[in-house]
């Protein structure tokens, strides 16, 4: 029906950071000690009910290597959303990921609903990333921030029912 939206979607960041196991808790529902590195790409796709809509994400899943970056705009071009994915134990990943917002902004969609991910919050002894810094990032540049941990998955469902909320209606 006139309620049920198609929406691709696209996690980008650094290697390392996370994107494939809240990918794989999301759509599966386990996380993995040892999730195996993503080659090139990876496609899932996953259906939320939100209020009276239905949205059904077509999700790339990227690599995150360097090497890979040339085909990143296969993967973010035409997306209606984005998830940013950083590492608050690696104040690496956090700067690769504003550099990730920097180039959606350039290249992407403008009505990209983009949201950042600071993620491994479970490992608060060894954060190196403060939240509060990357609020305000997040708030200055248009984004929608919230910590997640694909091993005890908070915030990993909400964050992508918070993109389906933001999704434009037709
Ligand atoms: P990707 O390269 O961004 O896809 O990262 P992966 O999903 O492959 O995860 C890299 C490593 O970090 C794996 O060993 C995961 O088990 C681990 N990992 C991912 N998310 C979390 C998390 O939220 N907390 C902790 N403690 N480890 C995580
Ligand atoms: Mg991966």
């Amino acid at each position: 029906g006139h309620n049920n939206l198609n929406a691709k979607l696209v996690l980008l960041g650094d290697m390392g950071a996370g994107k494939s196991s809240l990918l794989l808790l999301f759509v599966k529902g386990h996380f993995l000690e040892f999730q195996e590195s993503t080659i090139g790409a990876a496609f899932f796709s996953h259906t939320l009910a939100v209020n009276d809509a239905t949205v059904k994400f077509e999700i790339w899943d990227t690599a995150g290597q360097e090497r890979y970056h040339i085909l990143a705009p296969m993967y973010y071009r035409g997306a209606a959303a984005a998830i940013i994915v950083y590492d608050i134990t690696s104040a690496d990943s956090f700067a690769l990921a504003k550099k990730w917002v920097q180039e959606l902004q350039k290249q992407g969609n403008p009505n990209m609903v983009m949201a950042l991910a600071g993620n491994k919050a479970d490992l608060e002894d060894r954060r190196s990333v403060p939240a509060e810094e990357a609020r305000i990032y997040a708030e200055d540049n248009g984004l929608f921030f919230m910590e997640t941990s694909a091993k005890t998955a908070l915030n990993v469902n909400e964050i992508f029912y918070e993109i389906a909320k933001r999704l434009p209606r037709a």
